[in-house]
């Protein structure tokens, strides 16, 4: 079957690798869409030796398709259902496993598209409870929820517990993650949302989305957030950039007993001292999500009357296209996820 891959460290490209065979426990999934994340950047870009993993691998961590076919000890999946696949493969053992924490299992130094073979390709194998059943939703438009809808829902239930029903929360870059942020304070909080963004197309969105004030990102980001959120500061700040300026940013606009999610992989830095940082104020680096919190997305974007379930937005492209849309992704010009359709 053909499959997208990091031939060698920054060397991507398509080659014809066998068909995988699922064993007891697994299931075999033709894959209909794989969104491509930015983190996706750092792997192309990296030179031999910075990450910890063997090529070639198989590209795409952001997976959703249709039951091909089960191995043994299945029998709650058919042909052609519709499923999720979690980027990781926890252990179920591990000291993080054992506490519900499998987003920290020990074995997730590498996942699917990063170390292991991502989905990018025809078919994949995975366990089956690393698959999330999508219900009416279609995978070929789902796929983006297994990371940037988890890793946004897992940063925002961390906050969960600091905000009040007066709260604001700042959001900072609303592209892949963060338009999802954006979406699950909107429907679990009654946080006022300040977004910041670079791009004014970008800026539309965040407001269509549910933002209730958009700032154009740049000079004199911190005192304009400062404005924008008063004096006490933002209760929660999640920052999907982190560049130096806005982690500056964040870190100075953040209330006393607030937090502060550092979830974009910018490598800015931020110094932390008395006066700079809010007194009891979190500041932590969330990665990826757990399994039971993928279902809870998934069970939220269902489309329901009561919610208008979620707004998954893609720009949807051929496999042959996956270079274009890596490309497009890299250049800042999509509006939306990019979505490669592998199987058509
Ligand atoms: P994306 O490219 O889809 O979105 C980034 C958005 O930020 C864009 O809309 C862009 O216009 C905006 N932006 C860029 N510079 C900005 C600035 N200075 N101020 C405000 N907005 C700005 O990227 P994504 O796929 O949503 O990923 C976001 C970040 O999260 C990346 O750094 C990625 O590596 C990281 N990531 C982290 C995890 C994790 O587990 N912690 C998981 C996935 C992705
Ligand atoms: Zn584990």
């Amino acid at each position: 079957m053909p499959a997208y891959r990091l031939l060698d460290w920054q060397q991507p490209g398509f080659a014809e690798v066998p068909v995988p065979e699922p064993g007891p426990g697994d299931v075999r999934v033709r894959v209909a869409g794989v969104g491509l994340c930015h983190s996706d950047v750092l792997f192309l870009d990296s030179p031999a030796g910075v990450l910890p993993y063997d090529v070639p691998f198989t590209l795409g961590h952001e997976i959703a398709g249709w039951v091909d076919e089960v191995g043994t000890e299945v029998d709650d999946l058919a042909a052609g259902d519709a499923v999720a696949v979690a980027c990781m493969s926890p252990c179920g053992m591990c000291r993080y496993c054992v506490r519900g924490a499998d987003n920290y299992c020990v074995d997730n130094w590498r996942g699917r598209g990063f170390g292991r073979d991502g989905g990018l390709a025809t078919f994949i194998v995975a366990r089956r409870k690393e698959l999330v059943p999508l219900g009416s939703l279609d995978p070929a438009v789902a796929a983006p929820l297994t990371d940037a809808g988890a890793t946004s829902y897992h940063a925002v239930q961390r906050v969960r517990p600091k905000l009040r029903d007066d709260s604001t929360v700042v959001v900072i870059g609303v592209g892949g993650l963060g338009a999802y942020a954006v979406q699950w304070l909107r429907l679990q909080t009654t946080a006022r949302i300040v977004a910041v963004e670079a791009r004014e197309v970008r800026m539309k969105a965040a407001e269509t989305l549910g933002a209730h004030e958009v700032l154009l990102a740049g000079d004199g980001l911190s005192r304009r957030l400062r404005e924008a959120v008063g004096p006490d500061g933002a209760d929660a700040v999640l920052d999907f950039v982190g560049t130096d300026q806005t982690l500056n940013a964040a870190i100075r606009n953040a209330a006393t007993l607030g937090s502060v999610a550092i979830v974009g992989q910018g490598f800015g830095t931020a110094p932390v001292r008395w006066g700079q940082l809010a007194h009891d104020c979190d500041v932590f680096i969330p990665q990826g999500a757990t399994i039971a919190e993928l279902h809870e997305v998934v069970a939220l974007a269902q489309p329901r009357t009561s919610t208008g379930g979620v707004t998954i937005e893609v720009e949807q492209f051929a496999f042959a296209d996956t270079p274009t849309a890596y490309a497009r992704l890299r250049d800042g010009s999509l509006n939306g996820r990019a979505v490669v359709l592998p199987a058509g």
